[in-house]
């Protein structure tokens, strides 16, 4: 299953950025340093970054290579995204699982790697709420990332990643490791990276492998670190240790007027549909505490013919009849008048809705 990129595609992505103030920076970091100026109280990691780029690994994970990869990039001090494809990730939840472990960021590319524009609408949700959903079983956690198999890609297969939340990514770089393109070539290719920009690399070739030392060299020679791609603006950008669980809003403020808290009835559940398609739908549960928790429940009876596939933000038991749905371990607490919300992906019609939604705290 060799991926094909057209180059037109990256090539079209590629937009200028401020360069020379990037170099003046860096040049004057190292000017200071090199004079032996103090650099006040600088946190060296981030002065050090002008700029972040993206390194982006797809097809894996595979048996073989995948760990490979990961402990070059650990041995050469640096973070990437892995496009997985989702058969694959089904096949290998360990492997999905070592990438996490190893702080990468993992993006969803597709069930078995097709020609994407060439299926229908309905095709095109399975291919991409299967990979959602071995990713979130492997690692507990869903894509907020797509790039499409052969950056090929249209308007509906755009309103489909948008039904499951996702930005489509595709690649500023090409790499060419895909095509036998040599260490060097592959080394040469990075090189045009600049800052904010992808590059796209693949999980099985040796020379991608052979060629990452290098890549992070020439980086770091430019004042660039390998950074993530932000969901919200597709483009690379520093990492954020402090990224939510997917879905998952600050908490709001009620007005002051609230009643006083009922023990038996410390929160509230409402349900909202996020979007359909012939055959599913997504849904959306908000939970409000009228009381300090630390914990909770929400009971929820769908209609026949539905069942749920796949929960985030809340852990499910059944997935027909009455399904019951506690907190995940990181959003079980709620001050009084906060609010949390678990989501959900669903076989069946998505009318009528889900009924006799009930909250329950300990
Ligand atoms: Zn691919």
């Amino acid at each position: 299953m060799r991926p094909f990129p057209p180059e037109s595609s990256a090539a079209a992505k590629t937009r200028s950025v401020r360069r020379p103030a990037a170099v003046a920076a860096a040049a004057a970091l190292l000017t200071a340093v090199a004079s032996g100026l103090a650099v006040t109280a600088a946190p060296s990691m981030a002065a050090a970054c002008t700029g972040y780029v993206a390194l982006t690994f797809d097809d894996g994970p595979t048996p073989g290579n995948t760990t490979n990869l990961i402990n070059t990039l650990k041995a050469a001090g640096v973070r990437a995204t892995f496009f997985n494809v989702g058969q694959n990730a089904q096949s290998n939840p360990a492997l999905v699982r070592a990438q996490r472990d190893a702080s990468m960021w993992i993006g969803n590319h597709s069930w078995t790697h097709p020609h994407m524009t060439q299926l229908s609408q309905a095709q095109m949700a399975s291919e991409i709420s299967q990979t959602q959903q071995a990713i979130q079983q492997a690692t507990g956690t869903a894509p907020k990332l797509f790039r499409p198999p052969y950056l090929e890609s249209n308007a509906t297969l755009r309103a489909v990643e948008a039904q499951f939340g996702l930005t489509e990514i595709n690649a500023d770089v090409d790499s060419q490791d895909w095509n036998n393109a040599s260490t060097d070539q592959i080394v040469q290719n990075a090189s045009r990276l600049q800052a904010g920009q992808s590059i796209l690399m693949h999980d099985w070739p040796a020379n991608t492998i052979a060629a990452i030392p290098r890549i992070v060299s020439n980086l770091a020679g430019r004042g660039l670190c390998a950074g993530m791609i932000s969901p919200t603006t597709g483009r690379a950008v520093a990492p954020d240790d402090n990224t939510p669980p997917p879905s998952t809003p600050p908490p709001t403020t009620t007005p002051p007027s609230t009643p006083p808290p009922d023990p038996s009835g410390a929160c509230t559940a409402t349900y909202r549909l996020v979007s359909s398609w012939t055959g599913g739908f997504q849904g959306e549960v908000t939970v409000s505490s009228t009381a300090a928790i630390t914990a909770w429940t929400v009971r929820m009876t769908l209609a026949g013919g539905q069942s749920v596939s796949n929960v985030w933000n809340g852990v499910a038991t059944g997935t027909t009849g009455t399904v019951s749905v506690r907190n995940a371990s990181y959003n079980g607490t709620l001050n009084a008048g906060g609010s949390t919300t678990f989501g959900f992906l669903a076989n069946g019609s998505s009318s009528p809705a889900p009924t006799g939604l009930t909250c329950t705290s300990p």
